[in-house]
């Protein structure tokens, strides 16, 4: 069997390099929700120059996706305002910590049920997931090309639920197809995802219990039910 690759050591050793070379390489960080953010931020901002792409159709209720993108927002400016009056109480940044922009996709949930069809009865994790990964990234890559960024990654992959080998391959072959570099990540590892609870405490970030498509709140509606059921 083939050893698994180490994306967390990837970022690491990519990081090394360009800070040997004293660059902080211009980076589009396609975001899901303020909360998976929080420590991929917290980290990256030290060693690039960031923009969060914000770019989720697959969110199906409205409501839901503006809850989620003002949260970023706020979230943004939360961590700017830290640069700016040179106080990082609490965090674990330096001095070096960047500024962070955004930049909001466009948002048709349209898009996503049409790349869905006849996958919406999957469960969380499965196809239905890939091809929602596919068009997040796709659009990333576009995006970081048609902008000049030096490279693209997701903060996907600090979810314990979702699979980062599939994440990685998915962003390589959207960054081949684009042209533009793939930053390859695990950032659930090296405790990334129990930093990423501690600091939606610390700004009392709104954490939601389902992915983001309806089919995924459905499920965990059912799951609730059951376990509610069991007791
Ligand atoms: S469960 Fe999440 S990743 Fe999967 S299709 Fe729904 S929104 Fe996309």
């Amino acid at each position: 069997m083939a050893n698994k690759e180490n994306y967390s050591k990837q970022l690491e050793q990519f990081i090394e390099k360009k800070q040997s070379e004293n660059k902080y390489p211009k980076l589009l960080l396609h975001a899901c929700c303020a909360p998976c953010s929080s420590y991929c931020l917290e980290y990256l901002r030290e060693y690039f120059d960031i923009t969060v792409f914000y770019y989720n159709p697959n969110i199906m209720r409205s409501e839901e996706y503006h809850k989620r993108v003002e949260e970023e927002k706020r979230l943004i400016a939360e961590y700017n305002s830290q640069v700016d009056s040179a106080d990082f109480t609490g965090m674990n940044s330096t001095n070096h910590a960047r500024k962070i922009n955004i930049l909001e996709g466009n948002y048709d949930p349209k898009i996503f049920l049409e790349r869905v069809k006849g996958f919406e009865g999957c469960p969380e994790g499965g196809d239905r997931c890939t091809i929602c990964f596919e068009m997040r990234l796709e659009e990333s890559a576009i995006i970081a090309k048609d902008n000049d960024f030096d490279c693209f990654t997701t903060t996907l992959t600090i979810s314990p639920l979702k699979d980062a080998e599939r994440l990685n391959r998915i962003g390589r072959e959207m960054g081949d197809k684009y042209g533009v570099l793939f930053l390859p990540s695990d950032f659930k590892k090296k405790n990334g995802y129990k930093r990423s609870i501690e600091l939606s405490h610390k700004f009392g970030l709104y954490r939601q219990d389902f992915c983001g498509c309806e089919f995924s709140r459905l499920q965990r509606e059912r799951e609730k039910e059951l376990k509610e059921n069991c007791n």
